[in-house]
Order: structure tokens, then sequence, then C-alpha cells
């Protein structure tokens, strides 16, 4: 069987439109093609990849537990599962986690239990949920929908009502919105897949400030913030503003799927049994890779090495942009980074992605003016140096 980019167009659907190289090994921050080429890693599996590819720590954990059980069903619990939901809630603001198996179930978790709480606490009326435009929540027809980009929800039919948007960092328009029918907010503290957009410190207080007077709960999607991105365990601690329940995934497992919900015992208690569930969710193949990925991140030095790494990337990209001047900002926090590109390239984002590849180097846009880097966060030096050689060998060719 010829195995090549070919066989995709044949064999899968056409929701995606991957690039013609396909990846079969790799190691720390580097990656192999088929035909043995070599990329550093700056896409890091989209903010997946929190300790690059087949790191020890995860490899043991994965081949520990597969020996041992690989899954029960929620019929009966599990060690991995309960040992990681201890350590996410001795380390965070939550006394109950949820687990799921991606970041949109559990946003969807999220949701639920907000609609839930809400109906049990205060009565019908207060459905309404409010999130942000450019803001990505999954994929599900509810987090699609709650999502801040209506071409990803269109064209499904009805939609799950009572939700509206409003514009991110525009305190006076959520203002507006904002009622005692509202149920709940959702937001991420930094926006990802919309152009690695920050809160404004007034906005993301003014928020919770708001959803206090009117008895909404405030979620935080941190599925791509979360697990050390930033440079803190979640992004919420180093904004100082506690959210009611929080979303967690892509780099939980360090690339095992899994996801979590966490909030506190007050609201958790409104997901009785029976509410929503999971067959796979908490499975014990999962959660032990996570406990692993989380032991290693959750960590003072790995933390610490975040924020010298931004500072590193932030640098030599700026390096880059002073000899071709193609962006007009490079933003973003931690290890979340986002170079926007110049008037010259408005809406080319993507050919930096594509001449990086020729270079050897993977790294993503964010939308269609970013260019979008979220590398291992414990990438070497030595390996940030090499890939933004390659990067600015991109940038050259494209000038
Ligand atoms: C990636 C992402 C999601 C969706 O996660 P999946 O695992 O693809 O379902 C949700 N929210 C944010 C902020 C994301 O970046």
């Amino acid at each position: 069987m010829t195995v090549n980019r070919a066989l995709f167009d044949e064999v899968m659907v056409p929701n995606y439109n991957p690039s013609a190289v396909i990846p079969v090994r790799g190691e720390g921050s580097r990656v192999w093609d088929q035909q043995g080429k070599e990329f550093i890693d700056f896409a890091g599996g989209i903010a997946v990849n929190c300790l690059g590819h087949c790191h020890p720590a995860l490899v043991n954990a994965l081949k520990e537990q597969g020996e041992k059980i690989w899954h029960l069903s929620n019929i009966w619990t599990n060690e991995p599962a309960l040992r990681l939901a201890k350590k996410m809630t001795d380390n965070t603001f939550a006394d109950k986690v949820y687990f799921a198996n991606s970041g949109a179930e559990a946003n969807e978790a999220a949701l639920k239990l907000a609609r839930r709480w809400a109906i049990d606490v205060h009565g019908e009326h207060k459905s309404k949920i409010i999130s942000f435009n450019k803001g990505f929540h999954g994929r599900t027809f509810f987090t699609v929908t709650v999502g801040g980009q209506a071409a990803y929800s269109d064209g499904f039919g009805p939609k799950p009502g009572d939700v509206v948007h409003c514009d991110y960092n525009d305190l006076e328009s959520f203002k507006a919105l904002i009622d005692d029918n509202t149920c709940a907010v959702m937001m991420e503290p930094l926006q990802g897949e919309g152009g690695i957009i920050a809160p404004e410190q007034a906005f993301v207080e003014g928020v919770r400030e708001l959803c206090d007077q009117h008895n909404a709960l405030l979620i935080f999607d941190e599925v791509q913030t979360g697990v050390g991105r930033t440079g803190e365990l979640y992004a919420y601690q180093g904004l100082g503003v506690t959210p009611d329940i929080l979303s967690s995934a892509k780099a939980l497992g360090g690339g095992f799927p899994i996801g979590a919900m966490l909030t506190t015992a007050e609201i958790a208690q409104h997901l009785k049994p029976g509410t929503h569930g999971s067959t796979y969710g908490g499975n014990p193949l999962a959660c032990a890779v996570a406990e692993a990925a989380f032991d290693t991140v959750n960590d003072a030095t790995v933390l610490a090495g975040v924020k010298e790494k931004e500072a590193l990337f932030k640098s030599l990209l700026n390096d880059i942009n002073a000899k071709y001047d193609v962006f007009s900002e490079i933003r973003g926090k931690g290890l979340l980074l986002g170079a926007v590109v110049n008037d010259k390239f408005k809406g080319r984002a993507r050919e930096f992605l594509v001449a990086s590849m020729e270079q050897g180097l993977m790294s993503l846009v964010a939308g269609a003016d970013v260019v979008r880097f979220t590398p291992s966060l414990v990438i070497p030096e030595a390996d940030i140096r090499e890939g933004m050689a390659r990067f600015e060998k991109a940038v050259a060719s494209l000038v």
C-alpha cells in the first residue's frame, strides 16, 4: 500500500486539507517525515505537545499503565483519574473535576452544567449565554454556536438558542448585554484561534464583576492557555481573576486525548448522577499520561523556563522583523505567540507556514493575518535558535 498524501484524498472525509508532508517520528522538538527530512517543531500539535514528542515521563506512564489496565467505563473509578483530579484541585481554585476526551467536550460539560445550575437555582428564564466574537470553544454544535465565528456554526440547521456575542475587550457592549437572565459567560483568558488576543486587565476584571452583580457564572476556556502555556499553570492565575468553571484539554494530555472541566463544590453538585457522562472520559490510560504531563509541567523551573523562552522567541522574532519588516506586532504570552503580518502581507499568514515547511520548520497560523507559534514548553534554546534561523530563511524567501 502506498501511504501518501494522495491516499488522504481517496479515503478521508475532506474536512481537512493537510500538508503534503507526513511526519512519522518525533523526539523532543524535532520531527522526521517519511523521507527522513527533519523539522523543528514550533507548532507543538497546536499547543498540545507541551513536553515535545515522546517525552520519557509520558512514554513511561503510557507503558506502565498500558500493562496494568486500559479502560473500565465509569461504572468503576480508577486510580490515575483520582490522582489526577486530586492534583488538579490542589493546584487550582476548583474542588471538583469532570473528565472528558477533548476541549469541546469539556466546554460542552461546562455549558450544560451552567444551564442546569441556573435552572435549579434561579429558574428557566436564566438561560442566556454570552461569549465573544473571534472566540473558539470547539466543534460540537453547542460549543461552536457559543464560539465567536458564525461561519463555523452556520449551515447545520437550527442552533442551540439564547447564545449572544459581543466584542472581546469591549466592556461597554458587554455591560449592555449582561442581565439577570444571563446564566453564563464563556471566554478564553487569551484568545488563541482568534489571533492571539490578550484581554485588557480592566476588561477581565469588569467581566468578573458584572457576572457577580448578575449572578452569572464565569467560564474560562483554558483549553489552549492551560497547563503551563502562558507561564502559569493556568492563565487565570496570572490575571488574578478566578472563574467559576474552567475547561482544560490540549496540553493536559501532552498528546494523549483528554479534557477536563473544573469547578467549585457548590456548582458541581448540580451535575447529579445521570445528568451527564462520557464512555471514555476519565479513562485510566489517558489519566495516567495526563498525570505525568501535569506533574512535569507543574514545576517552578519549567514554568519559569516558559517565560525565559517567551523572551528569547520575541527577541529573535523582533530581530527578523527589523531586517525584513513583515510584521506589525509580535504578541502573546508564554509560548502562545503570534506575529501579526503587516499590510504588505495582509491575509497571507499561511504563506509563512508553507515557506517554513520548505525550510524544515513547523509553524501555525491563527486566522489569515497571524503566524502562530505554540512549541513544546521545554524546547531547548538550541532548537529555538535553529528554528528561528530556518524561519528567517522562510521570511527571506517571501520578501
Ligand atoms: C482547541 C480549542 C478547543 C477545542 O478543543 P478540541 O480538543 O479540538 O475539542 C476549545 N477551546 C479552545 C480555546 C481551543 O483552543
